[in-house]
């Protein structure tokens, strides 16, 4: 498996990237498979089953109306999130499906789209979708099954079989399965963690090409950061959740102007919180983000390189491609050996991996070698190894905005303590990500995306 940067970084919607954004490309990969084969035309019915963790927290993480989006043509880096909720609202009301952006069928939104509480084979998070030449369920034109394996990625029913991730097997310049390689690979070549991921990307556009996409996506990173700030109210989902960036912010900014002992040794942390919480609520009411490597973790890496840019002197563009190159080294590293799905592993793999990720960016920045990177990565995973998937309500708001917050500093803390030592350390990062994928198996379903355990229960139950 090779994984680009691109392939981490995605723009999509919120607030799920395994909920939401992979079960939305899935169904626009199916819609736009009816019209290459010339079978848009003969559709009558589409329905759609989700299987799983998609059918547990499914209508939480919006995969239901993501799902339909799709079906509409709607690629979620594409979308724009008001439109894009507008046009569902307006399926759901008159019971209309363009097709493909195309030919209208009727959709009944409770018999065409149906949850079903089991596991298929492959993966807990999957989808099912038919396209019926009837108005009933028999003469079956086209059907798939897909599953979303975190991060936004999909693979169908054939590529799961065939043991494919969702992403091209392109051959690398310096191709690296483990923590241990990619150290070996860099002193052999004299090479940071971030140049060697450069050389690396390569194989999908010349270096240019990388640069200008990572910086971007910084971009879009920025942009979901200053729209945090400006939205206030209430985040949907029923919870009531306030969204607390817009007032945080107000705050910071006025007391910033009188600072003390306290609140200039709190300064950091309060404004690294402040851009996770943005991100965060942004990705919870259904806004921009990058998938870092997910939506539910997408406030921890954005926070810490907003952070770098905003307050470290001389700062620039160079620095954002080098954060980005070797955070992917990592989350590269945790996807192929672990997993970067809360469905699979729990949450240690989404908020876990990125956590690692930004204190391997934050380190390459501030100079680090190659051995302290792996060590601030190594640090960052260890310590949110045992974390559970548990959120209230299905949705991706409490405990997952302050938990972005939380790893986010802890990233920080990986970042000092790795470049306060030589990169030598007893755990090794790939001895983590083991650790990351048996814990994973070990854990019980309900503590994976499904809201049956843990503070999704305990909320419930008070
Ligand atoms: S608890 Fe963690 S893994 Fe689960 S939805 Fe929230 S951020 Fe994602």
């Amino acid at each position: 498996m090779t994984i680009s940067a691109l392939d981490l970084f995605k723009i999509g919607i919120g607030p799920s990237s395994s909920h939401t954004v992979g079960p939305m490309r899935a169904a626009c990969g199916f819609a736009r498979h009816l019209r290459d084969a010339g079978l848009l035309q003969a559709v009558r019915r589409v329905q759609v089953r989700l299987y799983g963790s998609l059918a547990a927290t499914g209508i939480g993480h919006g995969t239901d109306r993501a799902v339909v989006a799709g079906l509409m043509g709607i690629e979620p880096d594409q979308a724009d999130p008001d439109a894009m909720a507008q046009a569902v609202d307006g399926v759901q009301l008159d019971g209309r499906l363009p097709l493909a952006g195309g030919r209208e069928l009727a959709f009944d939104w409770h018999q065409d789209l149906k949850l079903l509480p089991v596991n298929l084979p492959w993966h807990p998070n999957a989808l099912r979708l038919a396209a019926h030449g009837g108005g009933g369920v028999g003469d079956v034109l086209y059907e798939n099954t897909y599953y979303s394996v975190g991060g936004g990625f999909i693979v169908d029913e054939a590529q799961a079989a065939a043991g494919q991730t969702g992403t091209a097997d392109l051959p690398l310049e310096l191709p690296y399965a483990s923590g241990e390689q990619l150290l070996a690979l860099c002193r052999q070549h004299g090479l940071s963690v971030a140049e060697l991921v450069l050389r690396n990307e390569r194989a999908w556009r010349p270096e240019a090409d990388t640069r200008a996409a990572l910086l971007a996506i910084w971009q879009v990173m920025k942009a979901c950061v200053a729209r945090g700030l400006r939205h206030e109210g209430v985040l949907p989902g029923g919870l009531e959740v306030v969204r607390r960036a817009p007032a945080m912010h107000a705050r910071l900014n006025a007391r910033d102007s009188r600072p003390n002992l306290i609140t200039q040794t709190f300064s950091a942390m309060d404004w690294v919180n402040l851009y996770a919480l943005a991100v965060n609520e942004e990705n919870a009411a259904g806004g921009r983000v990058v998938t870092a490597p997910t939506n539910g973790a997408a406030g921890i890496i954005p926070a810490v390189l907003h952070y770098f840019m905003d307050f470290q002197r001389g700062a620039h563009d160079g620095d954002v491609v080098d954060f980005l190159l070797a955070a992917t080294a990592i989350g590269v590293l945790i996807k192929t050996n672990a997993s970067i799905s809360g469905a699979e592993v729990g949450c240690q793999g989404e908020v876990g991996a990125a956590c690692a990720m930004a204190a391997a960016g934050l380190t390459q920045v501030l100079g680090g070698t190659p051995e302290q990177v792996e060590n601030a990565a190594e640090i960052g995973l260890e310590h949110n190894l045992g974390l559970t998937c548990d959120p209230v309500g299905g949705l991706v708001q409490v405990p997952c905005i302050e938990r972005n917050a939380m790893a986010a500093i802890k990233a920080i803390n990986a970042a000092q303590l790795a470049l306060s030592g030589d990169g030598t350390h007893m755990i090794s990062l790939d001895a983590a990500i083991l650790t990351l994928r048996e814990t994973g198996r070990d854990m019980l379903d309900k503590y994976k995306e499904t809201s049956r355990g843990g503070l999704a229960v305990a909320y419930t139950e008070c």
